[in-house]
């Protein structure tokens, strides 16, 4: 299982998020505190976030197929880049999966940034010409894409019932929203006073974090946070 991180507020820096804090990403790349699958995420990294400087909301990626806590040079440039919404991920790659940076999150279709934490039987997963790996996570993120975001909650409760084993928690972002499904993982969330962090795993020992719980979906936007039961479409669970 990776570790993921979402951000919507107001502009703040991707080392705020990633790099400073006591047990943000680069300490859960080799020190997770509550990861109950594999025991680091050495397989690569990734950060998006959404770019207003160009005009609109443009998604820009940094993706590494190394060990985040490695990259001397993203821990340089990162204090310069800011943003109101970002997605983080550091990798674990599930057994039999390429390692290589197309296969780190936050995938996108140009639009959305979207992270997997979990694992996905790709038999259960419509053949995709559009996926940005092989990875079982970028098949599911092509997947999602071509249903919309609009149906992220259905779409995860559909693919877990085919796949029941199928961990399924997922970071989606567009600028203005920030999606989360806790789906057989940890998902916490933290609101702050100029945004709403999700995460994998609290990145300090506040106690202003709250677990948000299984198999449910949490969409924040400027006005607010839900939290909604995520059921099967026609009701059964
Ligand atoms: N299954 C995905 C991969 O192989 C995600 C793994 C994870 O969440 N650790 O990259």
């Amino acid at each position: 299982m990776c570790r993921h991180l979402g951000w919507l507020g107001a502009d703040v820096t991707v080392s705020s998020l990633m790099l400073d804090p006591p047990f943000g990403l680069r300490v859960q790349s080799y020190a997770p505190r509550r990861q109950k699958h594999g025991l680091m995420n050495a397989d690569g990294w990734g950060v998006g976030f959404f770019d207003r400087t160009s005009g609109g909301e443009v998604p820009r990626r940094w993706r590494s197929a190394a060990p985040l806590w490695g990259d001397a040079s993203f821990d340089s440039v990162a204090p310069a880049l800011r943003s109101h919404c970002i997605v983080a991920a550091v990798r674990s790659a599930t057994v039999g999966m390429p390692i290589e940076a197309s296969a780190a999150a936050p995938f996108t279709d140009g639009r959305w940034l979207l992270s997997h934490n979990g694992v996905v039987g790709r038999a259960v997963l419509a053949p995709t010409s559009s996926a940005e790996s092989v990875c079982d996570s970028a098949i599911l993120a092509a997947t999602i894409f071509d249903r919309g975001l609009d149906a992220l909650g259905d779409t995860i409760a559909e693919v877990g019932m085919a796949d029941p084993l199928a961990r399924l928690n997922i970071l989606a972002a567009d600028g203005s929203r920030l999606l989360g499904t806790a789906w057989g993982d940890t998902l916490c969330i933290l609101r702050r006073d100029d945004g709403v962090v999700l995460a994998s795993e609290p990145y300090d020992d506040s106690p202003d974090w709250d677990d948000v719980p299984d198999r449910h979906l949490v969409e924040v936007t400027p006005h607010g946070v839900t939290i909604t039961p995520l059921t099967h479409p026609k009701g059964s669970r």
